[in-house]
């Protein structure tokens, strides 16, 4: 057995969508990268590699790398799973926290399990995702920024 720990955090911008761990949520401001930006998607295929011995995000999908502008984040996480998979490692589960002021994440939250738990490949209740609000405090309470945690085992 491995785990694997990853992290990500991206600025919130005007005239993005948000979209985290593949949903779409409406909201004024979206998350600014060269991806799709989807945070939560991002410290999960971080998570998965990290365990994996496969190396981080930065090196198998570059931001340099024309390739991965506006990419579906959804697309890179299927990618990664296969990658896991060829090295001979079942995904046992997921558990990600995501901080975020606002917009409040309960409501999508099932959402946001389901299509995790299809590009993983997973049985939902093996994906877990927690939101959490920063109290105010730091980039993320102050609304400049989402940011995400996430852990993974693999057999
Ligand atoms: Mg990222």
């Amino acid at each position: 057995m491995r785990t694997g720990i990853g992290y990500d955090l991206h600025r919130l911008v005007q005239g993005r969508p948000l979209i985290l761990g593949g949903v779409t949520i409406p909201y004024e401001r979206g998350l600014a990268g060269h991806s799709d930006a989807d945070v939560l998607a991002h410290a999960i295929i971080d998570a998965l590699l990290g365990a994996s011995g496969l190396g981080n995000i930065g090196q198998l999908f570059p931001d340099t790398d024309p390739t991965f502008k506006n990419a579906d984040s959804m697309v890179l996480l299927r990618k990664t799973v296969q990658d896991v998979r060829n090295n001979g490692y079942r995904i046992a589960n997921i558990d990600a926290v995501v901080i975020a002021e606002h917009p409040r994440l309960n409501p999508y939250l099932a959402a946001i399990q389901t299509r995790l738990a299809e590009a993983l490949d997973l049985d939902p209740a093996a994906v877990s995702v927690k939101p959490k609000t920063n109290e105010g405090l730091g980039p993320e309470g102050q609304g400049e920024a989402i940011s995400a945690w996430a852990t993974a085992l693999l057999e």
